[in-house]
């Protein structure tokens, strides 16, 4: 089994020394607090839960998996106690405001948390995880009495929260709704309705759960402008916050999964549910979305947080297990054959699978920065600072939640190749993380879904290539200085700057091209996608070699010579080895439509 070990090294270079975090707490409003050495503390206190409680129960989770009986949720053993755990350590509350019992540290802390977390154990970190969305939701759309009715035990993590919006007939195209929601006399609603797939639905860690759900009221518009958002109590809540008597919403079936067993994926049943409107009539969908930045951003975490823990289980069996000689020559003398990793083929998957942990991680930390600015600024109350840092981090989301997922999947695939025959049986929990990781690309928005965001809406119909053509802007600017240098640097340098060139031209053609065929849009999305995150990851990558090759020609850096150089080879074995994929991605969004379109519906199969 993989024994996750917190990368705690690869962690404070990239706060210290490449975003420079402590500098950017300091600007921040909420950022006092969190001081380098509190944020020290945060992840060594963050890395020993992680490695000692919840690493433990990853494989020994998904063995066991969750049960249901007449609706009551058990989740594995040692869940309980664990999350007990967690709650006692005050981290649900990292992030959320002191006045509900939170620490108020910046969001990014939490972010830095979660990896950890997830990557020690990706099924138990969703249950705390989906409270974050509906405690984002109740904190921003609660009138006062819910805020303090909801908040403080959410925030403590006593209770958790789930987010109900997938029915039988719908998960991405939400308009197509039918839960009911019926206005009573006391001014609460009955909810009639079935949620399929809901993640935290039912379980038995927490005392009560707080759902939020889409629904529509009789009356409503169709589609997307007529759907609410309510409140949706397990057991209810009185005045003082002592449980009442159980809702009528219920677990009717726990889903069969590939992965992630022993997070507890429910069917919920409204049978006649009491609930609490929140947000603005017919306006729920708005209000869903809002947070959907940062909680696009956790999901993306689950692509390093894969890509991580299937590296840390295939280098030491790469180091260990032998096979033939290396086509050099003997390697390991004392040995009749050499390990793997003398093998060029062993070395590319174990360098790919370390290049999409730490160049993903990169890219998290830089949004993670937006992140912090975008929620200080609505807790300033300044709004339009607040849409300015949202729709800049709108630009990043769609990237990370789509690339970096896809590429943790195919990473933790590679830590089974790695494994040969032994990655596919369930001895060595390979196979395990290869099984998690294939929900990433599915939930809170699929790969199609981000890419039709990313270059449909975000780039296309709302800025007409501006946010390209700013975020290709930092690529020059970052690669300028470099470009006369004689070494790798200049060589990354150089092709950085070539790509940016190349990006702006691309997004140019597509613009011009959707203007005649709108078929453009959809049919080089995906590749669109893949290219964008190949030159985000590239871009991060040469902003690390700088500061590594910087720390090694001064000898000032706080890791160690061994470190540095390590960072700039794998910034090179990104350039070289990875980034070029982007050609194939580029010819293939370049080509006509037709051979995408042309096939006819009845064609597709001869029987
Ligand atoms: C383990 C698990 C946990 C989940 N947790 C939750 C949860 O907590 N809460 C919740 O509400 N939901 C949850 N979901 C549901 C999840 O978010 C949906 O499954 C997901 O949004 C996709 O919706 P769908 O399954 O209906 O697929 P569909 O929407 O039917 O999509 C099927 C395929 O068609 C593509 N497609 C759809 N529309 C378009 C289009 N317009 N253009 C191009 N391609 C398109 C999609 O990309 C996809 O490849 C969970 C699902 C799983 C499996």
């Amino acid at each position: 089994m993989p024994q996750y070990k917190a990368p705690l090294r690869d962690m404070r270079f990239q706060l210290n020394e490449v975003f420079d975090y402590a500098g950017h707490y300091a600007s921040l409003s909420n950022g006092g607090d969190a001081t380098p050495d509190m944020v020290d503390a945060i992840l060594e206190g963050c890395a020993t839960l992680c490695e000692e409680v919840l690493a433990p129960l990853y494989a020994t989770g998904d063995h066991e998996g969750c049960s249901i009986t007449d609706g009551v949720v058990t989740t594995p053993k040692g869940y309980k106690e664990a999350y007990a755990q967690y709650v006692a350590g005050g981290w649900q509350g990292l992030s959320h405001p002191q006045e509900y019992g939170g620490q108020g540290l910046p969001m990014s802390l939490n972010l830095l948390k979660s990896e950890m977390m997830g990557t020690a154990n990706w099924p138990f970190t969703m249950y705390p995880g989906l409270s974050l969305g509906c405690m984002n939701t109740v904190f921003q759309f609660g009138n006062t009495e819910q805020k303090n009715l909801y908040m403080p035990p959410l925030v403590s993590g006593e209770w958790t929260g789930t987010m109900c919006l997938t029915e039988p007939q719908c998960g991405t195209d939400l308009a197509q709704i039918r839960t009911k929601a019926e206005p009573q006399a006391d001014g609460t609603y009955k909810l009639y309705g079935t949620k399929i797939y809901i993640s935290s639905g039912e379980h038995d860690l927490a005392e009560n759960i707080i759902h939020i759900v889409l629904a529509r009221l009789p009356d409503a518009p169709k589609g997307t402008r007529g759907i609410s958002l309510f409140i949706v109590p397990k057991f209810m809540v009185n005045a003082d916050r002592s449980l009442g008597e159980r809702n009528s919403v219920k677990a009717g079936a726990l889903e069969h999964k590939m992965g992630i067993r022993a997070s507890a994926t429910c069917v919920m049943n409204f049978d006649g549910a009491t609930g609490f409107m929140i947000s603005e009539q017919n306006k729920g969908l708005e209000a869903m979305f809002t947070f959907m930045n940062t909680a696009r951003i956790g999901t993306a975490l689950q692509g390093v947080a894969h890509a991580e823990l299937s590296y840390q289980g295939a280098v030491p069996y790469a180091k260990d297990r032998r096979s033939m000689r290396a086509l050099t020559g003997k390697k390991d003398t004392d040995h009749p054959n050499d390990a793997l990793i003398w093998h060029a083929d062993v070395r590319r998957m174990l360098l790919t699978q370390r290049a999409v942990a730490e160049g993903g991680r990169a890219m998290i930390y830089h949004a993670a920065k937006l992140a912090d600015h975008m929620v200080a600024s609505l807790a300033e109350g300044d709004n339009a600072k607040y849409a300015e840092y949202d729709d800049r981090l709108g630009f990043y989301t769609p990237i990370l939640k789509g690339f970096l997922t896809e590429l943790g999947l195919e990473c933790a695939n590679l830590g089974m190749q790695v494994f040969g025959g032994h990655g596919y049986v369930k001895d060595y929990g390979m196979e395990q993380i290869a099984r998690d990781a294939r929900i990433s690309t599915l939930y809170e928005g699929t790969t199609g879904i981000q890419a039709l965001d990313l270059l449909g809406r975000k780039v296309l119909l709302q800025s007409r290539g501006k946010v390209v053509f700013g975020f290709t802007g930092e690529m020059i600017d970052q690669a300028k200085p470099y470009l006369l240098d004689g070494g790798p640097l200049g060589k990354m340098a150089r092709t950085a700057f070539k790509r940016a060139i190349q990006w702006k031209v691309l997004t140019v053609r597509l613009m011009l091209r959707a203007k005649k065929d709108r078929d453009v849009v959809g049919a080089a999305s995906y590749d669109f996608l893949m290219y964008a995150g190949y030159m985000m990851m590239g871009h991060f990558w040469l902003k690390q070699a700088i500061v590594a090759s910087k720390a090694l020609s001064s000898g000032k850096g706080a890791e160690s010579k061994e470190f540095y150089t390590a960072k700039g080879q794998t910034a090179e074995f990104f350039f070289e080895r990875l980034l070029p994929r982007a050609d194939g991605h580029k010819a293939t969004m370049l080509s006509p439509t037709s051979s995408i379109m042309q096939m006819n519906n009845d064609h597709f199969t001869f029987q």
